[in-house]
């Protein structure tokens, strides 16, 4: 299986090479250049295997230069109980009859981002052995919050790397900025910037490219690499919790083998509603993948119209690593929909990065509505929910998982559809402590952080997790902020090549 460019079709590469470099040096996404196949005779057989046997089962799939050994190393490290709460890795929730929570957040730091960069670890250092790559690798994260402390956790003291992480010193929650902070390992490094996320993504996007910082990296044999979901590596090891769910609720007697599923999907750079997409295409029997967003709705506009126009405010919302503006790896959707038009997507994302804004064609919009729904809703909405949630089903859901929610309810009351649902659950409701509260117990008020988490549990009876719990008496490492101008200079300083 080799992996193109979406900006470029002729461009052939390996995954250990995808993964290693993370984007094309032309600007695209790597993309596999076909789909695997699955049948229901292999999700049957799926079922019978550990989380980390499944895996390594789809990887296989993916990742044919990788050895069987090699693939079995990277799943077996990720995906155990040391490092998530659950011997099944993701839990399966029953909401109400046919609805069912797949509950993504049982990692490390609490939110599904750990499912993906608990591996990508493995994955970059495979890589880089298998293409005897010695340089460091040095890993450059700028975060809304959740991304940041899973890739720490997922780095902190791995040979050969070495991580960096900016979030904007007031654009995360308190809970998360304690996580970044105190973070343990000889190898990381938290900065804090005056500025939003934006800042923090266009200051890292500059040192990538910048040419003194490049000659200095050579130097010194150092390279970079990214932990975004632009990177194959964590799009991969989303692919298999789909498969997983699906085999699960099978092999559970909740569906049968071969009826459909739907999928909803709280919403941001598209990468975890891309993996259910992907397993879709591969033959698991997915019906409707509903996409869910905050207020920042670009992507609700462009599902039902076609249009992308990022040219909009900005809102700051109660699910944050949801407030985003440009969606990734919908350049990954659009170029297999367009049967992988290489100019195509240099077109409408030329006019992206110009205008801001591109519209796709009208096969390219009755393709996208054959498979996808969209539906948004705001803040009052989203804690309407968390609250209904709790007192019909005494289940506590986080922010992000909540929008996911209404708009599910939305569209069941819109097209009638009761399909069985598999809605993913992307964080912990420990995470957003108190947004959570404002909206099954407003009358509460609380001196910290820790005082919201033991109101959280009295309510939810959810265990405190241990990761978040010990917080509390863990140093604060990591203090003060700087300018954005400054985030170069940062780097080269920890890097020891000013
Ligand atoms: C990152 C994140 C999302 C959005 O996921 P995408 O893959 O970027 O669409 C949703 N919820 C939570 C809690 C997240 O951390």
């Amino acid at each position: 299986m080799f992996y193109k460019s979406t900006r470029n079709s002729n461009l052939k590469v390996d995954s250990a090479q995808a993964i290693s470099q993370g984007i094309s040096e032309d600007g695209g996404l790597f993309v596999p250049e076909s789909i695997p196949s699955l049948t229901l005779d292999e999700v049957k057989q799926i079922s019978e295997l550990s989380y980390s046997e499944r895996a390594a089962y789809v990887f296989s799939k993916f990742l044919t230069d990788f050895t069987d050994a090699e693939i079995r190393y990277c799943t077996d490290n990720a995906y155990n109980t040391k490092n998530f709460e659950s011997e099944n890795i993701a839990e399966i929730a029953h909401l109400f009859d046919g609805t069912y929570m797949l509950e993504l957040w049982h990692g490390p730091t609490c939110a599904f981002k750990d499912m993906a960069l608990q591996i990508l670890p493995y994955f970059l250092t495979t890589s880089a052995k298998k293409l005897n790559i010695d340089k460091k690798i040095v890993i450059l994260v700028a975060t809304s919050g959740d991304t940041g402390k899973a890739a720490l956790e997922g780095f902190k003291d791995v040979e050969g790397t070495q991580i960096m992480v900016f979030y904007p010193e007031n654009g995360v929650s308190s809970m998360q900025k304690r996580q970044m902070t105190t973070q343990e390992g000889e190898n990381v490094g938290v900065c804090a910037v005056k500025g939003n996320f934006d800042d923090c993504q266009s200051g890292v996007k500059t040192i990538f490219t910048d040419e003194k910082v490049k000659k200095a990296l050579e130097e010194n044999s150092l390279m970079f690499s990214s932990a975004n979901s632009i990177n194959w590596g964590r799009l991969v090891p989303q692919v298999v919790y789909y498969i997983s769910a699906y085999a699960s609720l099978a092999a559970d007697g909740q569906i049968s083998l071969g009826d459909k599923l739907n999928v909803v999907v709280p919403t941001g750079n598209f990468g975890n509603i891309l993996a259910a997409y992907y397993a879709k295409r591969m033959g698991l029997p997915l019906g409707k993948l509903i996409c869910a967003s905050n207020i920042n709705n670009v992507l609700t506009d462009f599902i039902n119209t076609g249009v992308y126009d990022r040219n909009r405010k900005f809102y700051a919302t109660c699910s944050p690593s949801m407030d985003i503006l440009i969606s990734s790896n919908l350049e990954r959707l659009l170029y297999m929909l367009t049967g992988d038009n290489d100019a195509q997507i240099r077109e409408w994302f030329g006019a992206l990065a110009k205008d801001g804004k591109y519209e796709v064609t009208d096969d390219i919009k009755s393709k996208i509505k054959e498979d996808f729904y969209a539906g948004f809703c705001d803040d009052e909405a989203t804690k309407a929910a968390i609250k209904s949630v709790y007192e019909k089903y005494s289940y506590v859901c986080d922010t992000h998982t909540a929008v996911a929610v209404k708009v599910y309810e939305d569209y069941r009351r819109e097209t009638g559809d009761t399909t069985r649902t598999l809605i993913a659950s992307t964080a912990s409701p420990y995470k957003f402590s108190a947004s959570v509260l404002e909206a099954i117990a407003p009358d509460f008020s609380a001196e910290d952080e820790y005082a919201l988490v033991d109101k959280i549990n009295e309510l939810s009876g959810i265990m405190i997790p241990e990761s978040l719990a010990s917080l509390k008496n863990k140093p604060v490492r990591f203090s003060g902020s700087i300018d954005r101008n400054d985030m170069s200079d940062y780097v080269m300083e920890q890097l020891n090549i000013k």
